[in-house]
């Protein structure tokens, strides 16, 4: 569809980076165009069949998308973010990053008990930062619907890791 053609015209590729020998894709030239951002969020509202009542976005590019979709689908959104950046009482969870680890971070009472959860983010890689994402919003109380990502780097086995922590479906619009 349209935001397969978005997302192949316009994501931007930059060899080395974060650090030497990473191929990274940027998304943000899809979101900066009107037409990109509308048929991407579209993508993604619909990506999974079962029904959520509350998206989660995962920091940063997360946010962008995650807050975009609750918009479209008549949502509210959580912020899952990196440690040490929400105010107040916050449940986390650590897990491992190609080099070293991350810690994610999440204020469980903006979470309604059983709340059913659409995860979104920008590219899923080695899976450990949804699949951590998904642990947080479980320990929270929340039911995942799906997690929806625009784009999956395959090779990487993230899909495998974020189907040990949830048994929900997990799509990418490519
Ligand atoms: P993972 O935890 O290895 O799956 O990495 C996914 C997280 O790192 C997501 O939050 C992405 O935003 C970011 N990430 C990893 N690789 C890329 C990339 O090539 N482009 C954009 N973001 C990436």
């Amino acid at each position: 569809g349209s935001a397969v053609t978005a997302l192949e015209q316009l994501t931007r590729v930059v060899s080395d980076f974060p650090s030497a020998g990473v191929v990274f894709r940027d998304i943000t030239p899809v979101l900066a165009d009107p037409g990109g951002l509308m048929a991407v969020t579209q993508a993604l509202s619909v990506a999974v069949t079962q029904p959520f009542d509350l998206v989660a976005g995962l920091d940063a590019r997360g946010f962008l998308l995650g807050a975009a979709v609750a918009v479209h689908t008549g949502c509210g959104v959580l912020a899952i973010r990196k440690a040490g950046k929400l105010a107040g009482a916050v449940i986390g969870k650590d897990y491992s990053l190609e080099y070293g680890t991350g810690r994610l971070e999440l204020h469980p009472d903006d979470v309604p008990a059983g709340a059913r959860v659409l995860v979104v983010d920008d590219v899923l890689a080695t899976g450990g930062t949804a699949a951590a994402a998904c642990s947080l919003l479980i320990q929270a109380g929340a039911r995942i619907a799906g997690v929806a990502v625009v784009m999956e780097l395959v090779d990487l086995g993230g899909r495998a890791r974020v189907e040990a922590a949830t048994d929900a479906p997990v799509v990418a619009i490519c």
